[in-house]
This record gives C-alpha cells, structure tokens and sequence, in this order.
C-alpha cells in the first residue's frame, strides 16, 4: 500500500446554496479546499427543478431566480471525531433553532 492514491476526502469543502430573497436552498457546492469554488460544482437538492448552471453563469434561486450565497463555506469537512462531535453539534443546535 503507498500514499500516493489515497483519496483527498480530507480536503473537501462543502456549503449550502441559499437564495438571499427566499432562503431557499437548491443545493449544495462542493469542492476541493484548494481549488476556487466553481459553478460546475455545484450539486443540486433532490428533486431540483432550476436551471443548472454553466461554466462562467451565475447561479440563481432555483424557486424565484434571486441572488445566492454560500452557507458555511469554508468549513472543510474532515473525517475525524473532532469534526464529527462538531456537525452533530450544529446539527442539533438546528433542531433547537426550527
Ligand atoms: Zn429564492
């Protein structure tokens, strides 16, 4: 076994995209950590019915075509117990909030 292929999951990016207008969110980004966020990585919900965008466009709400933004960009995800502990915090502290 070498280091040399192993997957770069330790270095992902990955950020809700939310409508400024509505607050809906279409999606996610994900990328690497390194890279710049393009709209190619974009990943919709399921179900989304928008348009998907291209290269160069910019996204826009799927539900009522307002401007977006990225939530929580810039936490990488990794897989260690600390970041673990700290989306199963956040996570309830969503649950708290709906
Ligand atoms: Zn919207």
């Amino acid at each position: 076994m070498t280091t040399s292929n192993l997957p770069v999951r330790n270095t992902r990016i990955i950020a809700d995209v939310k409508c400024y207008y509505c607050g809906h969110v279409g999606g996610q980004m994900i990328s690497r950590r390194n890279q710049p966020l393009k709209a190619t990585d974009f990943v919709p919900r399921p179900g989304y019915k928008g348009e998907l965008p291209r290269p160069g466009s910019r996204l826009r709400c799927e539900r009522c075509s307002g401007p977006v933004f990225l939530e929580d960009a810039g936490s990488a995800i990794v897989p260690t117990a600390a970041v673990d502990k700290a989306l199963a915090r956040r996570l309830a502290a969503r649950k708290k909030a709906a």
